[in-house]
């Protein structure tokens, strides 16, 4: 299969009722056995990078491990560059190949969100690219502030943004927070309800790490489509490879290590791909 677009993945998540997790990257191993648990799975999935990684790995680079992969998987693949938080990052991650890119103008006042957001949408939508944007502010899962509801995404504003804009899909602020979170985060059902049923596009949860499953099962029936995964992830990777050689023989490989985690990490996406999807719909 080829790279499907994110636009199309989603639609028919929120139509059969299942949630989409998206799988922040950062290596070919990242990326590739977040494929594999798809392929178990037998469902969709999208993999996401975010630009502040660049340092380490190229957007270009990204975008052709993740084309190679996804051309001989045997589920949907679609590619997301997360958070752009500038008109020139996406526009550089459009160039770079990317089929679909966020614009993140929430910290701005809601008009400047508006501009940014409907100008990346014209260059986007002229070269076929799907755009998320964000609305409300979904802060840092560490700071009780970012976490209350002065920040919680307006139904109002979110009609008006979203006729205004033309985004294909749209970041909420419904008590979720990006990194670890300071207490459990409590989602607020009634609004994300309440958002579902006015807004025509899918709706999308950053700092899906750690929430608990019962509530992301939740946020899914309530009809939320992708599910961003990042610290999570990368978590796993970590204190895997720190067991690992901890535990290793003397004078064992690198890459032997790299054999010994991915089990744990395909296992971790296999289960936010099953959590995600708790009334056993078919892709
Ligand atoms: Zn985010």
């Amino acid at each position: 299969m080829s790279l499907e677009k994110e636009s199309i993945l989603l639609k028919r998540a929120t139509d059969h009722g299942y949630g989409i997790p998206a799988i922040n990257v950062f290596d070919y191993e990242s990326i590739s056995w977040a494929i594999e648990a798809a392929e178990a799975e037998n469902m969709p999935i999208i993999i996401q990078f975010w630009p502040g990684l660049s340092k380490f790995i190229s957007l270009t680079q990204i975008v052709l491990i993740t084309k190679e992969l996804a051309h001989k998987a045997s589920v949907p693949v679609a590619l997301h560059l997360d958070h752009s938080n500038s008109y020139e990052i996406a526009m550089s991650g459009m160039v770079s190949g990317f089929p679909s890119v966020m614009i993140d103008g929430s910290s701005k006042p809601f008009e400047e969100n508006v501009k940014l957001s409907a100008d990346v949408v014209r260059c986007a939508h002229a070269v076929d690219v799907d755009v998320e944007a964000e609305l409300g502010h979904v802060g840092s899962g560490m700071e009780e502030n970012d976490l209350c509801i002065d920040h919680f995404t307006d139904p109002d504003k979110a009609e008006e943004f979203i006729d205004r804009t033309c985004v294909d899909s749209l970041a909420i602020a419904v008590g979720n927070g990006h990194g670890d979170y300071i207490r459990t985060p409590e989602l607020d059902f009634e609004r994300i309800k309440e958002l579902r049923s006015r807004l025509s596009i899918p709706l999308v949860m950053h700092g899906g790490s750690d929430i608990p499953s019962e509530q992301m099962k939740n946020a899914v029936r309530c009809g939320m489509s992708k599910f961003n995964i990042a610290t999570e992830y990368e978590r796993t990777f970590h204190n895997s490879m720190k067991y690992y050689l901890n535990n290793a023989k003397p004078h064992h490989y690198y890459l032997d290590g790299l054999q010994e985690i991915k089990s744990s990490c395909i296992d971790f996406v296999h289960d936010k791909i099953q959590m995600l999807n708790p009334d056993h719909r078919k892709m």
